[in-house]
């Protein structure tokens, strides 16, 4: 079944497509009801349209506050059209059914957007009786229609010319479900700008956090091919993230595995001031370099572990050129991720078929990071914290030279985005080893040194966290590490301090921990 418009109630803030819209309902030979601002810009189409305020023998109110929550005009939409007792009332009381809402609310969204501080300005940016429209007619969704985005307009019409004027009973129900996520969202955002300006300290939580997604894409599949997935845009507190400005130049669907991993790639590569390189697998680098070359960085990335660099997603900081996308010619990769391209560049990705070739700005978000634990989600600041060169403490008798220090800074940002437990070696800002995600640090060391392949000979090591034990400090020394970065901070710091002394190697202390999970 179907339906049949005979009655349309306007009510909007936003007017853009309303033209279009008014102009054909007018056509149809539909009755329309609005609301002052809204009747006011139908009248000046010259097209005959009723005042709410007719209808319910009633002015609008409070500056607006009251408009159309009146029974006559929730009465016509809330009326179920074969019920005796609803038909009764509405005749009753001469109250006239309403078969279409189209209602958009106040700009709340754009009110918090534009930075407002004043308080009652915001306040009022809360639409209340909108909200009732919407809700009331989807309710009603089996003999009411509602509209509640100018998005909808053209399929509306379209929807009106193929049923000679009515619309379908499935698509009354898909947006009544599109109008309660809408006043869902709405008021979503509404209790979390609240929630924030209610807080005392800038680091507490609060109380409530409303996360609303809305599905962007479906993914091939998740994790694995038996696993179905999809890409959901964050509405309620992230909308800056670089996966919402993310352009596809070329190559395959991204998978699920892809984006969380380019996620993983651009996030380091974004930390560097000079131009660099990083390649990812499994969510870890495996190769990073940075150099003024921006094609030597990406040789000094691949050399860092060339056999894992295979299938990996490669990130850019700078605008790619040929000779840097030539470094690659010979591997495959899933996908390649730069703030631009050359045009030379992109013309040599774009030849490869398969290759996933993306463009985002380079900017981080003012993001959460979530972890998901089963009836809930584990919420924390990003890991945004920088190392405070003034907090550094050499605790060893040797110094590091400039060079060591320049390498344990760049293997101290890298460290960061390794999974714990992370030990990473480097040497002319180049990893040449990286151990990560393992259970115990004197294995993540081990696994480093298997990666370096004889290359640890004068390399620094960065370590995520304290070392427990002074077996780390003694199995890089074998190895020839001359230089050690690590937070400190273990009851047996004195013990790792005294190896190093004993053996030749410096060691600094950042007072800072990056544990990653
Ligand atoms: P207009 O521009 O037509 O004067 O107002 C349209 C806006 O009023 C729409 O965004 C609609 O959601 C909102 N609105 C409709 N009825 C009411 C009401 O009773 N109270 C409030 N606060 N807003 C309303």
């Amino acid at each position: 079944t179907v339906i049949r418009i005979k009655t349309a109630l306007l009510s909007v803030s936003d007017k853009s497509g309303l033209q279009e819209l008014v102009a054909f309902l007018y056509n149809q030979g539909v009755t329309l009801i609005a609301t002052g601002g809204t009747a006011r810009f139908i009248s000046e189409m010259g097209i005959p349209v009723k005042e709410v305020s007719e209808i319910t023998g009633f002015p609008e109110i409070l500056g607006g506050r009251v408009k159309t929550l009146h029974p006559a005009v929730e009465g016509g939409i809330l009326a179920r059209r074969e019920l005796p007792q609803d038909v009764e009332d509405l005749q009753k009381h001469n109250i006239q059914p309403i078969d279409l809402v189209v209602c958009n609310l106040y700009p709340f969204e754009k009110m918090i957007a534009s930075q407002e501080k004043d308080l009652e300005k915001v306040v009022e940016e809360i639409d209340i009786g909108g909200v009732t429209l919407l809700r009331a007619a989807a309710k009603n969704h089996r003999y009411v229609v509602t509209v509640s985005s100018p998005n909808q307009y053209p399929e509306l019409i379209e929807e009106m010319k193929k049923n000679g004027g009515a619309v379908s009973e499935d698509k009354a129900l898909e947006w009544a479900i599109k109008a309660f996520s809408r006043t869902a969202l709405y008021d979503s955002q509404i209790a979390n700008y609240l929630s924030k300006l209610s807080q005392k300290e800038e680091a507490e939580f609060p109380e409530y956090v409303n996360i609303f997604l809305t599905k962007k894409a479906d993914l091939r599949y998740g994790e694995n091919p038996h696993q179905k997935a999809a890409f959901y845009q964050d509405l309620s507190f992230d909308t800056s993230g670089f996966m919402n400005h993310l352009e596809q130049l070329g190559g395959k669907e991204l998978s699920f595995n892809n984006l969380y991993d380019t996620q993983a790639a651009f996030a380091l590569v974004r930390e560097f001031q000079d131009p660099a390189v990083v390649i990812v697998k499994h969510n870890n680098p495996c190769g990073v370099a940075s150099d003024p070359d921006l094609a030597a960085a990406a040789r000094k990335a691949l050399a860092g572990d060339p056999v894992s660099a295979f299938g990996g997603i490669v990130a850019f900081n700078r605008k790619v050129t040929p000779e840097s996308v030539q470094v690659f010619e010979k591997l495959f990769l899933e996908v390649v991720i730069a703030p631009d391209f050359e045009p030379e560049a992109l013309e040599i990705l774009t030849s490869r078929k398969n290759l996933r070739i993306l463009r985002a700005p380079l900017a981080e978000s003012a993001s959460f990071d979530i972890k998901k634990v089963d009836g809930g989600l584990l919420i924390q600041d990003v890991d945004a914290i920088d190392l405070e060169k003034e907090k550094i403490q050499i605790v060893t008798q040797k110094q590091p030279t400039e060079k060591e220090w320049e390498d344990l800074y760049f293997a101290w940002k890298v460290a960061k985005f390794v999974k714990s437990n992370a030990i990473v070696l480097a040497k002319n800002k180049q990893t040449v080893g990286i151990g990560a995600g393992q259970m115990s640090r004197i294995d993540a060391l081990k696994i480093a040194v298997i990666k370096a392949q004889n290359q640890t000979q004068g390399s620094v090591l960065a370590s995520d966290a304290f070392f427990p034990f002074k077996d780390v400090v003694e199995e890089a020394a074998k190895y020839g590490v001359t230089a050690i970065i690590q937070p400190g901070g273990s009851i047996r710091d004195q013990e790792s301090i005294e190896a190093c002394n004993r053996l030749g190697i410096s060691m600094v202390f950042t007072g800072i921990r990056h544990f990653k999970h």
